[in-house]
């Protein structure tokens, strides 16, 4: 049979995790496969539902699970444990209904990609006796640190012993899947993938960055604000720092004050996203220093949440503060965006290192302190040094839309997958 006949409407169950990280890769994939010719069921938790209006050609599956929020400050692996445990047997029950509904004319059995939190999804897969295959939305750079956390922690090199635990319990949880997806490139973490294929001995596909393969509507929980788009159109080009720490990390009031004035010192355009909730006893912004809007008005703008895909495109924008998650940074590559990394905890660590240290297209920022943030602003967006930063951020993003050409390690790696997983 031809490829494309046994693509039409082979079934894929996607099983997405509720923060926003981990969603929006899981999206992005659905569209891409989707686009190959795959029928697509989303399986989510109630708690960060997607919109089904912005995917019309997927089926939503939504799972109890029990929670109205994430908790930030709650034990992670506990939280994780019992999503999981919540959401199994429902998915076991709606695929063993699928099974016994009978295997459609083309003979086609279901395929299982789950995001590695819900593990759930493996054990359910491999109940049922279906292939399972994990979504990665880390870097791969990452992992190696990871997974080396079992023989630190033995050698006493882990110095807290309460996120060690955690984090190994975590550790436990990555079992071996049929195969990995990654969203990332080869030619950006092509050590890592390879210490990764040894590890885990199964096929891993290097799929990225999504974000430019899909054409997929807005995916965020939280409502973007577009009108800062009319007002970037305002701003000169290159001149407008963006600056957002993702959908989870918090910071205190004082954070809060050496981040503001930093941005009032360094005198140059910003468009800062402040969560709701996300400054500790705060509704929104009622902590922002006294005089701090005066200092900048007309030169920045504060908003709750940036349609952030359309912001780093936008040829206003000169530079990313960031917290460097996995989304935002490939974000930022994909835009040739250089960056000022301040990353606040797991892979955003590994992640602002290699942006400084290794791709040099960052720089990392020693402390939250006003002196610090002011200078890190102009060397990035006023200096020499930030002009040879956005160079090499504008040869990354070349070299991140050869990969997905045809020919190109992205477009390869798709094609492998939709065979792999044809084969099934
Ligand atoms: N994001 C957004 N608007 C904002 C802030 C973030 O759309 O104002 C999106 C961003 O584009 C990215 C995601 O939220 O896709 C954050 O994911 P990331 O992996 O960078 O960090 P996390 O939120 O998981 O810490």
């Amino acid at each position: 049979m031809m490829g494309d006949e046994r693509k039409r409407g082979k079934p894929l169950v996607l099983v997405a995790s509720p923060f926003q990280g981990h969603m929006t890769p899981m999206l992005q994939l659905g569209s891409v496969l989707h686009s190959k010719g795959f029928s697509i069921t989303l399986a989510h938790t109630k708690l960060n539902s997607p919109d089904p209006s912005n995917h019309p050609e997927f089926v939503f599956l939504p799972l109890s699970d029990n929670f109205s929020a994430i908790d930030a400050s709650a034990n992670y692996t506990k939280f994780l444990e019992a999503l999981n445990n919540n959401c199994k047997m429902q998915l076991q029950d709606h695929l063993t209904r699928k099974i016994e509904e009978g295997k459609d004319e083309m003979n086609h059995t279901i395929t299982v990609i789950h995001d590695n939190i819900m593990y759930f999804a493996e054990e359910v897969a491999s109940n049922l006796n279906l292939p399972s295959i994990v979504l990665r939305s880390c870097s791969a750079s990452y992992m190696p640190a990871f997974l080396a956390l079992p023989r630190l922690h033995a050698e006493g090199q882990l110095p807290v012993q309460e996120v060690a635990t955690e984090m190994l319990a975590l550790a436990e949880r990555v079992r071996t899947p049929s195969a990995i997806i990654w969203n990332t490139m080869e030619f950006l973490e092509s050590s890592a993938l390879t210490q990764l294929r040894q590890h885990y001995q199964v096929p891993i596909f290097a799929i990225g960055p999504l974000i430019k393969m899909a054409r997929c509507p807005s995916t965020s929980f939280l409502e973007e604000d577009t009108g800062c788009i009319s007002w970037l159109d305002k701003q000169a080009p290159r001149s407008v720092l963006y600056v957002s720490l993702g959908s989870l990390a918090t910071m205190d009031e004082t954070e809060l004050a050496e981040t503001a004035w930093g941005l009032a010192k360094s005198k140059q355009p910003f468009l800062w996203v402040v969560r709701p909730g996300s400054v500790s006893g705060s509704e929104w912004i009622e902590f922002l220093p006294e005089g701090f809007t005066e200092e900048v008005r007309g030169r920045g703008l504060v908003l709750k949440w940036a349609p952030q895909k359309q912001v780093l495109a936008h040829s206003a924008v000169g530079g990313f503060w960031s917290h460097c998650g996995w989304n935002s940074t490939l974000e930022s590559i994909s835009e040739g965006v250089p960056m000022i990394c301040q990353p606040v905890m797991g892979d955003q660590c590994v992640n602002s290192r290699y942006l400084s240290y290794v791709w040099r297209v960052g720089l990392e920022l020693e402390n939250l302190e006003i002196k610090v943030v002011e200078s890190a602003i102009r060397r990035l967006l006023v200096d020499e040094e930030g002009q040879e930063l956005r160079q090499r951020a504008i040869s990354m993003k070349e070299k991140a839309k050869y990969s997905l050409f045809k020919g190109g390690s992205s477009f390869n790696s798709l094609k492998d997958l939709v065979e792999f997983t044809l084969a099934d």
